[in-house]
């Protein structure tokens, strides 16, 4: 999400030359949903992709917090003010539908080159300019020169490691362990069941919360699949190895960590076939002094993983190229120097909001996945007066205060507005 937003952004901001080094042989995304906060949604169509993407999206008019046991609603909140007042919508849509929009508007500028099964093996030199090894899946390894490298290489970067080293600082992902189910059901799949229909047909994202464990739910691609992720324990990756990010998860053991959801639920995961269960490894890792070295930069999850409770991951990376492509097409000149104090001015801009929001996840995670006592009575109360009145939410993807500072900041607005500033004074 990173890499094809910083190459498109880069392009439409005047850059002449962007190569883009992907390890996957093309881009065959794993089939989930994806919520397309309207942050997002606003650079992405100023880089001019979103309106194909809308097209099959949801829009997004409330969302319901459920109990997890008997279904019944705990807060119920308008998403329709949103577009009134942020002048773009909330939509959840197809992850493949976003990727391939991207890669689409991609393909259009002659300024970009793709480099499929194409790793990069790690920065060889900093300054001063960096060279990084490009590892191809077949032939010879081979360096590359250029004047500024852009990881975006996902919580699996190699090349955060590689400047944490440099800092002496420990590169250590940590677990969060937690893992995530996630499911797709087909219209077809849901046609018999009539509760199950009303949700397929609805404009809404359904939560339904228990201990140490949730659900959220939305219809995507025009309403003909409803996505379905899960949150629970991470019991299952323990033993595995700590490349592993995704696995075949079993049928009998999702069912069985939901087994106190209500029939509706149930009814929902039933309908997942034998062998079709895939389980992803949640996990972050702390806040890195620094994204950037010399002339390369950290993007997206490679700097800032995060838990998926605040739906922001890919809004957030899509952000880090928004502000990228700003600070970059502002430089006065492309010499070492510049680029980094324009790295650094994207860092500035950047990093005290993307790890508040990984912050801020982590904490709606905790509030989620309460189990019975005080606490939890405290948070349904918090519900309950959410749901008559208005006021803070548990749940810090629906809250309002929330909403407004992830939605009322338009990131490169900020990185245009103080880019003079803050470049004179580094
Ligand atoms: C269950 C779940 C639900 C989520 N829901 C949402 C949501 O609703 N909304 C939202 O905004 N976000 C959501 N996210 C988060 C979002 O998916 C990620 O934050 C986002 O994909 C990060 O983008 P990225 O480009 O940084 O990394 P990635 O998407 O991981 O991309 C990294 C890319 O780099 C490639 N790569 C890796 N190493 C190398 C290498 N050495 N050389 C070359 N290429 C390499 C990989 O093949 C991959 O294509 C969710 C995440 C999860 C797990």
């Amino acid at each position: 999400m990173g890499g094809l937003a910083c190459a498109l952004a880069l392009a439409k901001h005047g850059i002449t030359r962007i190569d883009v080094y992907e390890t996957a042989s093309n881009l065959g995304f794993v089939g989930a949903g994806i919520q397309l906060a309207p942050n997002m949604a606003r650079i992405l169509e100023r880089l001019g992709c979103w309106e194909v993407i809308a097209k099959e999206a949801t829009d997004i008019k409330d969302a319901s917090i459920r109990r997890h046991n008997d279904n019944t609603e705990l807060a119920h909140v308008d998403f329709s003010y949103i577009r009134r007042e942020y002048g773009v919508p909330h939509m959840v849509g197809h992850r493949s539908s976003l990727a391939n929009a991207m890669f689409d508007a991609c393909r259009k500028e002659t300024a970009i080159t793709f480099h499929f099964k194409s790793s990069c093996g790690g920065i060889k030199s900093w300054l001063p300019k960096p060279i990084f090894t490009v590892v191809p899946r077949e032939g010879e390894s081979y360096d590359v020169s250029v004047d500024v490298v852009l990881a975006a290489d996902g919580v699996k970067s190699v090349v955060r490691p590689q400047i944490l080293k440099e800092l002496n600082i420990d590169a250590e992902v940590i677990d969060s362990g937690q893992s995530a189910y996630r499911i797709m059901l087909t219209r077809e799949q849901m046609a018999s069941d009539p509760e199950m229909l009303q949700l397929l047909n609805s404009d809404q994202v359904t939560r339904w919360i228990g201990e140490r464990r949730h659900i959220i739910a939305y219809p995507i691609s025009n309403k003909s699949i409803y996505n379905i992720s899960t949150a629970q324990p991470d019991v299952h990756f323990a033993a595995a190895p700590s490349a592993t990010y995704t696995t075949r998860g079993s049928r009998a053991d999702m069912l069985d960590n939901f087994k106190d959801f209500c029939p509706l639920v149930l009814r929902m995961l039933n309908l997942v076939p034998e062998g079709e269960v895939c389980e992803w490894k949640l996990r972050v890792h702390n806040p890195l002094p620094t994204w950037v070295r010399g002339s390369v930069a950290l993007v997206g999850d490679a700097c800032h993983p995060t838990l998926p409770h605040l739906n922001q991951g890919a809004a957030q990376a899509i952000e880090d190229a928004g502000v990228l492509a700003v600070v970059l097409s502002k430089l006065p000149d492309f010499s070492p120097d510049s680029i980094n104090k324009a790295l650094k001015v994207y860092e500035h801009v950047r990093k005290k909001r993307a790890e508040t929001l990984v912050e801020l996840a982590a904490a709606s995670g905790r509030t989620l996945h309460l189990g019975e006592g005080a606490a939890r009575e405290e948070r349904d109360k918090q519900f309950a007066a959410l749901k008559e009145k208005g006021g803070p939410s548990p749940d810090k993807a629906v809250d309002a205060e929330v909403q407004k500072m992830i939605l009322g900041t338009d990131v490169m607005q900020v990185a245009r507005d103080n880019f003079e500033n803050i470049f004179q004074v580094l």
